[in-house]
């Protein structure tokens, strides 16, 4: 052959690939989905598989790895982790077909699906406990939307969203994938890549508002989306373009979509990225799920349970009404603790029924996704026995949805075997007793089966070789097996009339006859005539099943809200959490608030228990502001997000870890850390500091509860001062909001003399021989001192380092008390040695120390409580 010739082969994979730029081509190959030229480079290194060669391709290697169908999840599963999309070319018919064409002839192939990280259907894909969602951003003259789907379980909701927004959006529904025009990728792509989802641009024409509207109606088979709610022009431009993706990347076959579903902007407590992370709401900083919030109060028992949590603590409602109805019901089954575990007891055999459906609707299902709908039916069937007359609102309303399967219940359990296999190729899967010509075709294979056994003892009795066995294997079929030793006798007269010769290895020789055929071939029929008629069957199950999917999807639907209360209600009961207040007010009053996260670290480690504390921000109309202070270490952030936590919880319709809290509606949330390292995102982590900053400062409202912990601390000292003072006073002035704010400038507590919304308060320490002892109290007023030192020694820092540090200490805070410049401090500062020095000089700075601590006390000003608290500072400086 000619090496610049290319074969036919060749042209059509070059030709598909050709049609499905910027994705890597599975191009099946029998058993095999091949991978070719720089394909089969990127993959080979992704997935770690050996890189081989076909052929040439205009006279150079044809670079080729390949992986096997039959595990092919897997691999895909790595490449799309690894941000690649992968199209999947099958063969589109047997073999067989394309040889009758002539012997040069291809088999026909084409993309049946492009999979892409938004748009993944199976359960080996997927987390079952989160949700998979494919976003859409769109913006129409000067209105922008974000619309997002998840096919997986078929939801489709849309909202307003400046472009302002999109972050915080992005960060709250954290999309796998997120679409935008082409003409918007400078303006997106890296707000789209820092949330974590991939990035895909589309042309122009798929944002087409006109062409959506169609599009919509189409899929929702209505001749006007007016039904479903009025849309702008941004909300059908997103959500078309959605659709668009979907018929690219499934080829036609669209996702089962439950009608759009509108959000407002205001509808949900706003979290930005930064909060979210900083608080680990449903991912702790290092990433994973444990550690997080969610990850503590998730006792639910379905998938579709947990996924409903992640959206509900990803957006806490801002309606009273909502948070009203849900705090009901939890209390109504914390109160019926054997009902609720009977409940449970029975969502516990509740399968993934939205994604099960949603496989069924893409044809990409089996019997076992038939059988989960039937599993799934039921055990809402036997749910609904069991909810009394009495529920509160929300529960009530998920029972009447549990109800009205009957006759599709009816029809599977007929029809489906109890545990049928994963695939209908395989047939198996339909019961006997459903359909009469199915049961005699299965007779007959079976028949035909006993008839073969039966024919070993004739041939043995015919041939008088005891020996003699028969066989079956995929290539010969049945055949009759003998050892070598009797290969004479078999294969002469009179036995080789009868024994027709097929094969002899090394030790064997078979043989067949023609009875044993003609029942081979009976069975052969009887089997595959008993497939296609499962086959048919399976596909009039699907279509009966898709025909209920609405009321199958609102059952799903009901069952992941009676599971979630039922978790919230075993979690209060199991931790001793209290039903929160939610109200009209601008309140914030905890008692006994507790940190859930750190709270069960510190149970599982069995050390000290959990020091709770409360906060009370007053009820007024002025700003409520605490300013809190006390050494590292002593608690404060975890203070602050605890309280953060108790009114997100709170929200989202959980009971709260506290003895009584009341909350008056947070309309937004913010939390910020001094100085976290951002290095991953190349800023300095002071900038980032700031950055975050003036976005609080820019958008809290009166509403809003922020928490800032240790703000300015990235930079000078000074500097960081006058930035966190500023900052403080804003907070106090302008945005009048409810504020947490840790510091460790003690100048700080001097505000709360000057402003009326702002309260000191600190987390005390003990000092005991030398030694700071945390006792994670919060009270009100201003800590002492730092105990920076105090906290070094615990850290293990060399103690010739800690006394040094006192002496530089001391004298600082002596020249800062006399008013003597820094540059004079640092020349008059004895010089550092490496070894403590030998006394005496060692006790003079000491003894001078206290003499100048003495020199300043007027012991008649002095209440008893100081007189101590003196005692004890003088001795730590010996
Ligand atoms: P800070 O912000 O003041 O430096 P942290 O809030 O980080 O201190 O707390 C330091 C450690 O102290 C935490 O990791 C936790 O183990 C413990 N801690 C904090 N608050 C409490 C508390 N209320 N009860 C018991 N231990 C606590």
């Amino acid at each position: 052959m000619n090496d610049d010739s290319v074969t036919p082969m060749m042209a059509q994979y070059l030709e598909i690939k050709a049609q499905n730029p910027g994705a890597l081509l599975f191009y099946r190959m029998g058993d095999f989905y091949e991978m070719f030229f720089d394909d089969a480079v990127a993959a080979a290194e992704a997935l770690d598989i050996a890189l081989t060669k076909r052929g040439k391709h205009l006279g150079e290697d044809i670079a080729m790895c390949g992986v096997p169908v039959h595990s092919a999840e897997g691999y895909l599963l790595s490449l799309i982790r690894k941000g690649f999309r992968v199209a999947i070319a099958e063969q589109l018919e047997d073999p067989a077909e394309a040889r009758k064409r002539g012997s040069k002839a291809v088999v026909r192939r084409d993309v049946v699906r492009l999979v892409t990280p938004g748009t993944l259907t199976e359960d080996s894909l997927l987390e079952a406990r989160r949700h998979n969602f494919l976003a859409a951003w769109a913006e129409v003259r000067d209105e922008a939307a974000l619309a997002w789907a998840d096919i997986s379980t078929g939801e489709l909701r849309v909202m307003p969203c400046p472009l302002a927004r999109l972050a915080p959006e992005l960060a709250r529904l954290a999309p796998r994938e997120v679409l935008a025009s082409e003409a918007k990728e400078a303006d997106l792509a890296a707000i789209v890549t820092d949330s974590g989802a991939a990035f895909t641009p589309l042309a122009r024409s798929a944002f087409d508002s006109t062409g959506a509207d169609a599009r919509l109606c189409a899929l929702f088979q209505v001749g006007t989306l007016d039904a479903f709610g009025t849309f702008d022009r941004a909300e059908l431009s997103a959500m078309g373009a959605l659709v668009e993706y979907l018929n690219l990347t499934q080829r036609g076959k669209l996702p089962l979509l439950r009608p759009p579903q509108k959000e407002s902007l205001g509808g949900s407590m706003q979290i930005d990225a930064a909060t979210r992370r900083n608080l680990e709401i449903t991912q702790s900083l290092s990433g994973g799920r444990d550690g997080s919030l969610l990850s503590v109060v998730d006792r639910t028992v379905t998938a579709a349970g947990a996924r409903l949590l992640e959206r509900r603590l990803s957006s806490p409602a801002r309606h009273l009404g909502t948070i009203h109805a849900r705090l009901e019901s939890v209390r109504f089954l914390l109160e019926q603790s054997r009902f609720r575990q009977e409940l449970r007891d029975l969502l516990r055999r509740v399968p993934d029924m939205d994604r099960a459906l949603s496989r069924l609707a893409l044809d990409r299902a089996g019997p076992r996704d038939i059988a989960a709908i039937r599993a799934g039916l039921t055990q809402a069937g036997a749910l609904a026995q069991r909810l009394s007359t009495n529920l509160p609102g929300l529960l009530a309303e998920a029972a009447t949805a549990l109800t009205g399967h009957d006759g599709l219940i009816d029809l599977l359990d007929q029809a489906l075997v109890a545990e049928p296999p994963l695939l209908a190729r395989d047939g198996g899967f339909i019961a006997p007793g459903y359909d009469v010509e199915l049961d005699e075709t299965r007779t007959l294979r079976d028949e035909g089966r006993a008839v073969i056994a039966g024919m070993q003892a004739d041939f043995i009795e015919k041939t008088g070789i005891q020996s003699l066995k028969i066989k079956h294997n995929n290539v010969l079929g049945y055949f009759i097996e003998t050892t070598s030793t009797h290969a004479e006798k078999m294969l002469a007269p009179p036995l080789s009339e009868t024994f027709i010769h097929r094969q002899t290895t090394a030790n064997q020789v078979r043989f067949t006859t023609l009875a044993l055929s003609e029942m081979e071939t009976r069975i052969l029929n009887a089997g595959n005539h008993a497939l296609e008629i499962e086959k048919r069957h399976y596909s009039s199950l699907r279509e009966e099943t898709l025909a209920r999917s609405a009321a199958i999807a609102a059952t799903a639907r009901a069952l992941a809200e009676i599971d979630l209360a039922a978790a919230f209600a075993d979690l209060a009961a199991e931790e001793g959490w209290t039903e929160p207040v939610v109200d009209d007010s601008r309140a914030f009053l905890v008692s006994g608030g507790r940190h859930p996260v750190v709270e069960r670290a510190l149970r599982r480690q069995g050390g000290q228990p959990f020091v709770a504390n409360d906060c009370a921000l007053t009820d007024a109309d002025t700003p409520a502001i605490w300013l809190l202070t006390g050494p590292n270490m002593a608690g404060k952030s975890t203070f602050l997000r605890q309280n953060a936590l108790i009114a997100l919880l709170a929200q989202s319709g959980s009971f709260v870890p506290a003895t009584s809290a009341r909350i008056g509606l947070v309309s937004q949330l913010f939390s910020r850390v001094g100085a976290s390292d951002d290095l991953a995102r190349g800023r300095s982590t002071f900038m980032v500091e700031m950055v975050e900053t003036a976005a609080i400062l820019n958008q809290a409202d009166d509403r809003a509860l922020v928490i800032l912990d240790e703000i300015g601390r990235g930079t000078a000292t000074y500097d960081g001062l006058s930035i966190a003072w500023a900052t403080l006073e804003h907070l106090h002035d302008v945005n009048r909001c409810r504020a947490l704010f840790a510091t460790h400038y003690h100048e700080m507590t001097a505000l709360s003399a000057k402003l009326d919304g702002v309260e000191n308060a600190t987390v005390t320490v003990k000092e005991w021989e030398g030694e700071v002892v945390f006792l994670h109290e919060v009270r009100k007023g201003a800590a002492d001192r730092s105990y920076g030192v105090q906290v070094a020694r615990l850290a293990g820092l060399p103690s010739a380092v800690i006394d040094r540090a006192k002496v530089v200490l001391e004298a600082l805070e002596k020249g800062e008390r006399e008013g003597s410049s820094q540059k004079a401090l640092i020349d008059d500062l004895p010089l550092f040695r490496a070894t403590p020095p030998v006394a005496p000089p060692r006790a003079e700075p000491k003894a001078s120390a206290i003499e100048a601590a003495l020199k300043g006390v007027h012991p008649d000003e002095l209440t008893p409580i100081e007189a101590l608290k003196l005692v004890y500072d003088l001795k730590a400086m010996l």
